[in-house]
Formats: structure tokens, C-alpha cells, sequence
């Protein structure tokens, strides 16, 4: 697929440094954002920027959108109090949208882009700011086939793995279940920290037998709650992110809805994320979701 014109709506920490990778390759990109100071920041990076979203979409071959969530998504779409993105773009115009959102609104929203005529990619990514300024990104991708194909020279600009998930959708599920795998071991992970503090372990001793045994997940021995045995995890750094807590208790609202819609039967991951949610609430939104570790060991103090 001529990849033409990509239309790239929602420049904000993510929108930004990938618009500004695929520029960097030699395509053809026209940004937006809602917000004017990330316009002035795509420009200033040298990313080309349109007036309006339905300008930057008219004529473009592929229309991009990394928004905060769905509801943003189906807005843009359909358009409110006018026509959306959907009427104004040319017949077979690829969107692809690489948002974090509902598995319902993803489903939803690929309806829509089929039903105008139009092609839908799902692509949620993992990796963060740092993966999507490196272009590292792992896309977990919900496509036909052959949508996945158009859109695969795009993904490898900003990504470093592409996983087809399924059809449209499946990339969200994919995501959601595995921020749930994170959330819920990052505070076991935590908690297991703390208590051997109260057994009087060494972080050390405890990570370097954690790291080679049953317990070894991502959560230590990549984003390690405590500082020391990971040099470049949040935790050495005060905690700032890295993934911040307010994100995560984001994706584990949207495994709670997915939970909810399939009737899972599960415990864990709704107690994350109320977990989360406090964590959230109590001033740790700005700070990497492994900063969980000092609410634990707050509410463990004096009991020794
Ligand atoms: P952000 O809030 O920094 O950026 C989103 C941008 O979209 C904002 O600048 C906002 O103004 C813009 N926007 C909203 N509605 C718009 C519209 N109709 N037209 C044009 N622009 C619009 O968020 P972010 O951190 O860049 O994250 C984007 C998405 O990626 C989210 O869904 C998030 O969950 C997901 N994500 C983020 C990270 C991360 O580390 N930040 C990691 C993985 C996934």
C-alpha cells in the first residue's frame, strides 16, 4: 500500500516522538493535536501540522490516532456537531488507531471505520515514552491480514515487534491482559520486598534469588521496586516514571470493563486495580506504578 498522506491526530507523549520517527523516515505526515501547545512542540520538532483533524485527514491515506482514550476515538470518528473524521476522508482510507482503549469501543470503532467504507487497524503499543522516542514500540495488533500487511512498514518505523493478535479488537484484549499479568505482580513482587525487609533479607539476597527462580517475572528483574539490584529501574530514580500509576490504574480499569463483559471470574486483577486506583488518588499518578512499594511499606510500618 502507498502509504501517501498519514494523518497523525493526538501528538501528546506518545503522538509526538513516533509522528516525529516516521518524519525522520521520509513520510509524508500531517499532525494534530486538540491542544495548541502540542501542536507548537510537533512543529518546533519539525513534524508538518494542519488547522483543524478533518484537514490534516482530507486526502490522507492513512489516518493515525494516539488519543487518551475510546470515548475520544468514537468522537473523532463520527465528529460532534459535525461530520467526524470517518465522512471526510477518501473511500478505503486506513485508520489506525494506536490508543489504549476498550475492547467494546475498539470493536465499535472498527464497525464504524467498515461500515463508512474504511479499513481499521487496531495497534496498541507497550513500551512507553523512551520505546516510542527509540521506536521500539511493540504493537499488539487487531487486523485483517491484509490490513496488517499495508500497515506493517508504518508499524516497523516506530516499533521493534509486531504481534497479530486476531481480528479488530484482539490487540486491546492482548494489552489488557497483559498490563492485568503486570499489575497484579508488580504489587506481589512489592509485597514480597517488604515482607523479606521484615525478615531481615538484603533486597540483594532476596532479588538474586527471586531472579533465577519460580518467582521471576518483569516486575523484578526489569522494573525492580526497590533501588540497587536494577540500576536503571524507577526505583533508583525516586520513582519517576517509567510507567506511571496513573496508566496503570487506566489499563486495569479497562480490564475491570473487560472482565465485567465477559463474565471472567476473576479476583486478582479487580483487586489490583483498586489497588491502583488508590495509588492513583493518593499522589502516586505521576510517579512509576513500581512506587507502589511504599504504600506497602507504609501501611506495614510499626508492626516489626
Ligand atoms: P497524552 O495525553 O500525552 O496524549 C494524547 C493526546 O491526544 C493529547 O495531546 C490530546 O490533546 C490529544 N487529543 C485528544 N483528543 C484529540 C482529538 N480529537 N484530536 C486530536 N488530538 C486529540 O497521552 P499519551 O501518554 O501520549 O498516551 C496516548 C495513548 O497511548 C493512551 O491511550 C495511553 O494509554 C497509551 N499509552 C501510553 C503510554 C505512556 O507511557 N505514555 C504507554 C503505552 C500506551
Amino acid at each position: 500500500m502507498d502509504s501517501g498522506t498519514i494523518a497523525f491526530l493526538g501528538l501528546g507523549h506518545m503522538g509526538l516522538p513516533m509522528a516525529g520517527n516516521l518524519v525522520a523516515a521520509g513520510y509524508s505526515v500531517r499532525g494534530f493535536d486538540v491542544v495548541p501547545a502540542a501542536v507548537e512542540a510537533a512543529q518546533a520538532a519539525g513534524i508538518p501540522t494542519a488547522a483543524s483533524a478533518l484537514e490534516a485527514v482530507k486526502g490522507a491515506h492513512v489516518v493515525l490516532t494516539m488519543f487518551p482514550g475510546g470515548q475520544q476515538l468514537l468522537d473523532a470518528y463520527r465528529g460532534v456537531d459535525g461530520p467526524g473524521l470517518l465522512d471526510v476522508a477518501g473511500p478505503g482510507t486506513m485508520f489506525l488507531d494506536c490508543s489504549t482503549i476498550n475492547v467494546d469501543e475498539a470493536r465499535e470503532a472498527a464497525g464504524l471505520v467498515v461500515e463508512a467504507g474504511h479499513r481499521s487497524v487496531d495497534a496498541p503499543v507497550s513500551g512507553g515514552v523512551v520505546g516510542a522516542e527509540a521506536g521500539t514500540l511493540t504493537f499488539m495488533i487487531g487486523a485483517l491480514a491484509e490490513d496488517l500487511e499495508a500497515v506493517r512498514p508504518l508499524l516497523e518505523v516506530m516499533g521493534g515487534k509486531l504481534v497479530h493478535c486476531g481480528d479488530h479488537g484482539a490487540g486491546q484484549a492482548a494489552k489488557v491482559c497483559n498490563n492485568m499479568i503486570l499489575g497484579v505482580s508488580m504489587i506481589a513482587a512489592s509485597e514480597a520486598f517488604v515482607l523479606g525487609e521484615k525478615l531481615g533479607l538484603t533486597h540483594q539476597a532476596l532479588y538474586d534469588v527471586v531472579s533465577t527462580a519460580s518467582g521471576q517475572c518483569w516486575a523484578v528483574t526489569t522494573n525492580c521496586p526497590v533501588p540497587g539490584p536494577v540500576p536503571a529501574s524507577p526505583a533508583n530514580r525516586d520513582y519517576q516514571p517509567g510507567f506511571a500509576g496513573a496508566l496503570m490504574a487506566k489499563d486495569l480499569g479497562l480490564a475491570m470493563n473487560a472482565i465485567e463483559s465477559t463474565g471472567v471470574a476473576a479476583e486478582l486483577g479487580p483487586m489490583a486495580a483498586r489497588i491502583y486506583e488508590r495509588f492513583r488518588d493518593e499522589g502516586g499518578a505521576g510517579r512509576d506504578f513500581s512506587g507502589i512499594i511504599t504504600d506497602i511499606r507504609d501501611r506495614s510500618a510499626g508492626v516489626d
